[in-house]
């Protein structure tokens, strides 16, 4: 249960996007996987970084270089707060989940692991979280290993102490999945893998959206989460990294910023987590994002969550009696998060799309970058509807509206 003061409809009002008309039509915004709507909150704190404060971060001595830096480190701050990460300095700013991953894959991946070592991810992974570890394993001699899912979208875990071995140096698994909703026992992955020592980097791409992370709590080594689908802005994630991990690792990129001091042949690094900050980073977006943080703390995670699963539980049921519909993913709304991946009978999920946006209505139809997901499921693609805190039952009765359209039309 929400608490008294969540209202969908207040909280509506503080996003200037849904407050217009698509194709004659008030906008039904359900593509929030593949992006959220941003708040103005957000949009403010960006607006005012560049008119009051624009400067570059840590390098000048003057009064706006101060400010920048000041806010460009306590959204650092912020992040950690959102994830309990134990301090500041282990969250690293990343241009958004994609490169988060890429950096543990190549700064982490290249100095330890090995010819004959063991990748594990599973078939559940958005690409971001399949290509990079490919491209290890093609670079390094090691093998790629899948966790398997079954019909009902979950993770086949009865053979994962099987998986694990003593050549397994990393697992690399969504907290949520994108493509079918799916929420993950991270935790119980984590305890499997630490005990034949292997680390663990969460993919929190839909994880740090939709419910309250402890990366303490659930014992990963790494949890990687951007900023674009939790009301901040694009080009801005973070990479949260156990300390010590962190300390040993290469850099990712060189530059300026991550040095310590460079020589004419060869240089030293800076502290954590500036090691892994080469270059101009993206200030707007840090202060965007901690503005973000401070939004939805001051909603609620668990308010928005409650509400999430109302709306998912409402739409089960609706979506759930539309005739030819096909639902991907868990049917227990305990494994389910806020997003629902369906086909209708011989209609193209495109073509789905298209209706429904004739409707004002937003919903994303493809492969959602689960090519495996889809290739289990014997489909091309599937239409996604995907729910965030501003959405409503009535959002919901929308889109079932626009489907039957869609069966008119593909009967
Ligand atoms: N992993 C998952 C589960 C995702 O949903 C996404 C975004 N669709 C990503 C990774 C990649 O995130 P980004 O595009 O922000 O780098």
């Amino acid at each position: 249960m929400t608490s008294v003061n969540f209202d969908p409809l207040r909280i509506r009002k503080d996003f200037p996007t849904l407050a217009q008309t698509v194709n004659g039509k008030p906008l039904t915004y359900l593509d929030n996987a593949a992006t959220s709507q941003k708040p103005r909150a957000v949009l403010d704190a960006i607006d005012s970084y560049y008119e009051q404060d624009n400067a570059n971060v840590h390098r000048g001595i003057h009064e706006l270089s101060r400010r920048a830096t000041i806010a460009y480190e306590e959204a650092r701050g912020k992040v950690a707060g959102w994830i309990n990460a134990a301090d500041p300095s282990e969250c690293i700013w990343t241009r958004g989940t994609t490169e988060a991953i890429n950096l543990v894959a190549v700064a982490w991946g290249l100095d330890n692991v090995g010819e004959g070592d063991e990748i594990l991810i599973s078939v559940m992974e958005h690409h971001s979280n399949i290509v990079p570890w490919q491209m290890l394993a093609s670079r390094t001699g090691a093998t790629l290993r899948y966790i398997e899912i079954d019909d009902d979208g979950r993770l086949v875990l009865d053979d994962l102490d099987a998986l694990l071995t003593e050549r397994t140096k990393i697992v690399a698994i969504s907290h949520v999945s994108n493509s079918l909703g799916t929420i993950n026992p991270v935790k119980r992955i984590t305890e499997a893998a630490h005990a034949v020592g292997a680390i663990v980097m969460v993919d929190g791409a839909q994880g740090a959206v939709h419910t309250r992370v402890d990366v303490q709590d659930l014992c990963c080594d790494f949890y990687a989460f951007g900023g674009h689908k939790m009301c901040g802005p694009t080009g801005i994630g973070v990479l949260w990294g156990r300390r010590e991990l962190l300390d040993a690792m290469s850099p990712f990129q060189g530059g300026g910023e991550m040095i310590h001091i460079v020589g004419r042949e060869e240089s030293s690094w800076a502290a954590v987590p500036h090691k892994f900050e080469a270059g101009t980073p993206n200030i707007a977006g840090a202060i965007g994002l901690g503005a973000a943080v401070d939004y939805l703390s001051e909603i609620g995670i668990e308010d928005i969550e409650a509400h999430e699963r109302e709306i998912v539980a409402y739409a089960m049921e609706k979506l759930g009696a539309v005739p030819g519909i096909r639902i991907y993913g868990p049917t227990s709304l305990d494994e389910r998060s806020a997003v629902i991946s369906f086909t209708m009978g011989d209609a193209h999920p495109h073509d789905i799309s298209t209706i429904l946006d004739s409707d004002g209505v937003a919903v994303r139809a493809g492969h959602h970058c689960a090519q495996l997901v889809m290739k289990h499921f014997g489909v091309s693609a599937t239409a996604r509807a995907s729910f965030y805190l501003y959405n409503t039952k009535e959002d919901v009765d929308r889109l079932v509206e626009g489907l039957a359209q869609v069966a008119a039309i593909f009967g």
